[in-house]
Order: C-alpha cells, then structure tokens, then sequence
C-alpha cells in the first residue's frame, strides 16, 4: 500500500538535504501500478531515481497477480521523456529465465537507463514457492550471461542487488558490463526503517532489532551486531581463500532456510574445493 504522505516525506527529504548541504538524491522502488503523472513530476523536481520492477514480460501477471507489464514500460518511456534515468529492476526466477534477454531487451528499449538484476531470494509469501522459483548454479550463471549480453549490445551497465557468493559465478572477471556484489552491506551501509519506526539489518530480513522512537534505538544487539561485524560466516568456507571478499551469499536467506546465520545461502557453490 502507497502511503498516501509520500509527496510530504519525498519534499521534506529534499528540503532537509538543501539546508545541511547534503546531495537529495533518493532512488525510489516502484512496481509502477499507482504511478502517474502528478508523481512522476515530483520524482523529476524531487531528484528521485526511479527504479521500476518489471519480473518478466509474459510472466509479469503470473508472479505479481495482475497484468500491468505494459503500463511498466509505458511509465519507462514517459520518464524517459521527461529526461529522468532509471533504473529497470527485474528479479531473475526459474518462470522468466526463458524470457529474461526479451525482459531486459524491453525495459532499455522502452526508456530504461540502467538495470538492476536479482536472483529470486526465498522470504515471505515466496517460500511458499521455493522449489518453483529458484535458480540452480547454471541459471545463475546464465542470469549473468545474458545481463552481460544485453547490456553490451545496448551499451549500458548494470549490477546485480542481493549478493551471491563469490564461489558461484563461473567466470567472475569475464564481467565488464555487469557489476556484482559478493559482501552484506546490511547494518554496515545501510538499515531499514518502516513506517512505523522499526529498524531492521536488511528489507530483507523479519526480525526486528529495534525503533527509531526508543531512547535506545537498537535493542536487539546482539543480532545487529553479527551483521555489524560481518560475524556470520558458515565454518565450511572458513578455510575459503577468498573469505575477506566474500559474505557467502545471503545471511539472511541463510537464516530463513535453515534457521541460522551462519548456515549455507543457495548460492553456495557446494563443489567448491575450498569447501
Ligand atoms: S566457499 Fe564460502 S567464502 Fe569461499 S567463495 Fe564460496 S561462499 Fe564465498
Ligand atoms: S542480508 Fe542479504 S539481501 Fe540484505 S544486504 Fe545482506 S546479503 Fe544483501
């Protein structure tokens, strides 16, 4: 649901930015259904970077449950006219792999500047939906093929969002379009406040470790600080050359999948020798 005050906070962000001289650049996650025009006008006055999800072409309506990926690409093509950049944010399942060169091809065709790529990350309602949805290592490493494909021939760059582990990328320095993560930035670049002042590491972790509106704004610190201190890396990867570069994945999905942090993400890449 849209909360209704989001011009107020988008104004309020950009005021506040100008008096302490800080730059008001904010990117905005949309899935493009309430976008209109009255909206795209603050994006573009407000500095926001809009970044619009768009899973698939002819899958879009099977995994978001309504048949919008047309309006997506209209509102790509109208910002693109308005001169904003944004960002085409697709997330990688094993129900798009097949369409994913046709995905990205339209969203820089219809406007799009950049791309943000994500492998499908188990949570929430998509647990339901694990072994449905879930690429195995040669997908993911097609996912990455094909971004690089499409962004060559486009000339563009892009960069995958939720980190993966080093061990699964076949061939991590044959990348010049694409860039990819491999270190957890939650608790260290970046926390999560929702409306209601809760804090969390990560969007995408449940647990709440603490509010904004408390004297003390982070109660649960033990679980803050193993992100805070990158303490959460599974024994197996412990004799892993490459451990300081490496986070192992997700800790999170880490922890939703197997009840702890230090347990193995679905990138691991079990053949690993280092393993
Ligand atoms: S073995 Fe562990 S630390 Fe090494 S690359 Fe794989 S996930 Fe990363
Ligand atoms: S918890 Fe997972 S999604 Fe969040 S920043 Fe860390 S690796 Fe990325």
């Amino acid at each position: 649901m849209l909360k209704d005050c989001l011009s107020d906070i988008l104004l309020y962000i950009k005021e506040e930015s100008w008096k302490r001289g800080k730059p008001d650049g904010i990117v905005l996650i949309s899935n493009g259904l309430l976008m209109n025009m009255d909206y795209l006008k603050l994006f573009r006055y407000c500095n926001v970077h809009l970044s619009m999800s768009l899973p698939g072409f002819e899958t879009f309506e099977e995994h978001t449950g309504v048949d919008n990926a047309e309006g997506v690409l209209r509102w790509f093509q109208i910002a693109h006219s308005l001169g904003m950049d944004t960002t085409l944010n697709v997330t990688v399942t094993k129900k798009n792999y097949h369409e994913l060169f046709e995905t990205l091809s339209l969203g820089l065709l219809n406007g799009a500047s950049l791309v943000l790529i994500n492998r499908f990350l188990p949570g929430g309602r998509g647990l339901k939906y694990l072994q449905e949805l879930s690429l195995d290592g040669e997908e993911l490493n097609g996912m990455l093929e094909t971004t690089e494909e499409v962004l060559t021939l486009s000339n563009r760059y892009g960069q995958t969002g939720t980190e993966i582990s080093l061990c699964a990328i076949k061939s991590p320095m044959k990348y010049k379009r694409i860039s990819f993560g491999t270190k957890c930035a939650a608790a260290k670049d970046f926390f999560v406040i929702d409306p209601a002042g809760q804090i969390r590491t990560c969007n995408h972790s449940p647990r709440i470790v603490g509010n904004i509106f408390n004297d003390e704004i982070i109660t649960d610190k033990a679980y803050w600080e193993i992100f805070a201190n990158s303490n959460y890396h599974p024994s197996i990867c412990a004799k892993c050359k490459s451990i300081s570069t490496c986070d192992c994945g997700c800790r999170e999905v880490a922890n939703i999948l197997h009840g702890s942090l230090n347990a193995i993400d679905t990138s691991i890449n079990l053949l690993n020798p280092f393993l």
